[in-house]
């Protein structure tokens, strides 16, 4: 479910957020709690295992309306009585108060948002809060009872040294948050980091260099491939050492904590996605939500033509084809890899019937390996996992 509110925009961001005032946020609310009336109705045969409330910044909507949404979702699914159920909250967003009524209905593991524990990494991100200021929604968060919490980490920002990358992973190792999800920064066309580090930049003027140019605006530098690097194994062994466990190639967590909803995507489960732009994969089909406001705050999903216009978008059914290549590179994205057995079950035949060449040529590069029925990355195959994935497109 997204919620796309934010109190501010970070630098970096290229997710479908932005600001909302107190009546958006009720137009809002409003309009999902129809959605997920009409949304329901093609549901009746699930039963739900995990559900996740992103954005944007979901901690952002006041207590009612995220309690009335809740409700909503309890009445209107056949939800199952130990479904992971996340809620996002971002630091300086939380109050204790609605922590509590998160809770009483159902929330039962929070994800914040933190990148950084450093506030001068923070403050060139764009980001709303300060470390300090984590640090007191964290503790709210555990006082309100939750046992099953994760944190959001970026690493390769512009400026970001590899001490103080993992002074950041000190830090927050020393919390004991059960889930740390570590991404690299990636540049985004259309946001204000691609003005100042997109592959673009330096052609503007051909007499000066990418570097020369930042230089001059007193822009710090963004780190490069190699360092980008340094700090992904860097990430790797630290978290080893602190007792979590690499489950996926960006996502550690505790035995037993790791997201099942994202598990679930990496292993082709079905999802319905709610609110604007959200996309879903059911009955073996893609489709997705508009991303217009305007047009989601003025649907009239009870009527169908309207409910298909805006809620179907792109609907597309795959191919057997396209399914196999999806198990394939979401798959590998898994440390334990992608089950051969699993792949006779999904698609009633042998992989190496598939994908044999494909298989033996990744191998021989050292960048594939078979271990007990299942094929997974090296980790020479995990540091250009992009070109290992692309080797699956039929
Ligand atoms: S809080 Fe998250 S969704 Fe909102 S602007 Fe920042 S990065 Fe984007």
């Amino acid at each position: 479910m997204h919620i796309p509110f934010c109190a501010r925009k970070c630098a970096y961001c290229d997710f479908l957020s932005f600001p909302g005032n107190r009546q958006m946020q009720q137009e809002y609310t409003q309009k999902l709690l129809e959605e997920i009336k009409y949304q329901s109705a093609y549901a009746g045969e699930y039963q739900v295992i995990s559900i996740f409330i992103g954005g944007g910044t979901p901690s952002i909507l006041e207590i009612n309306q995220m309690t009335a949404i809740l409700e909503a979702l309890n009445s209107q699914f056949d939800i199952h009585p130990e479904a992971e159920i996340t809620l996002e909250a971002n630091p300086g967003t939380v109050t204790s108060e609605a922590l509590v009524q998160y809770k009483s209905e159902g929330v039962n593991r929070i994800s914040m948002g933190l990148q950084s524990a450093d506030d001068k990494e923070l403050n060139y991100l764009g980001r709303i809060h300060t470390y300090d200021e984590f640090l007191k929604s964290y503790q709210r968060v555990r006082m309100a009872g939750f046992d099953n919490v994760n944190v959001d980490l970026i690493s390769a920002i512009p400026g970001q040294t590899v001490e103080s990358w993992k002074n950041t992973l000190k830090k927050v190792t020393m919390l004991k948050p059960e889930h740390i999800s570590a991404y690299s920064l990636i540049v985004e066309e259309g946001t204000p980091f691609y003005d100042r580090y997109g592959e673009h930049v330096e052609m503007d003027n051909d007499s000066m260099t990418r570097e020369e140019r930042r230089r001059l605006m007193s822009l710090p530098d963004l780190p490069d491939e190699d360092l980008e690097r340094e700090m992904y194994y860097l990430t790797r062994e630290f978290l080893k050492e602190q007792g979590y466990e690499r489950y996926e190639i960006s996502n550690y967590s505790r035995k037993g904590y790791e997201c099942r909803h994202n598990i679930g995507y990496w292993t082709g489960t079905e999802y319905l996605g709610l609110g604007l732009g959200s996309s879903s994969y059911m009955n073996g089909c893609r489709f997705h939500n508009t991303a217009s406001y305007q047009e989601y705050k003025n649907g009239g999903f009870e009527r169908k033509e309207e409910f298909d216009k805006l809620l179907r978008q792109e609907f597309e059914r795959l191919t057997m084809e396209e399914k196999m290549e999806e198990y394939m590179f979401l798959g590998l994205r898994l440390i334990e890899g992608v089950s051969a057995h699993g792949f006779v079950s999904s698609f009633g035949q042998n992989i190496r019937h598939v994908y044999g060449p494909v298989l033996d040529k990744l191998e021989r590069e050292g960048l594939l390996e078979l271990k007990e029925g299942f094929y997974r990355l090296t980790e020479r195959g995990i540091d250009i996992s992009n070109y290992v994935m692309s080797q699956f497109l039929m």
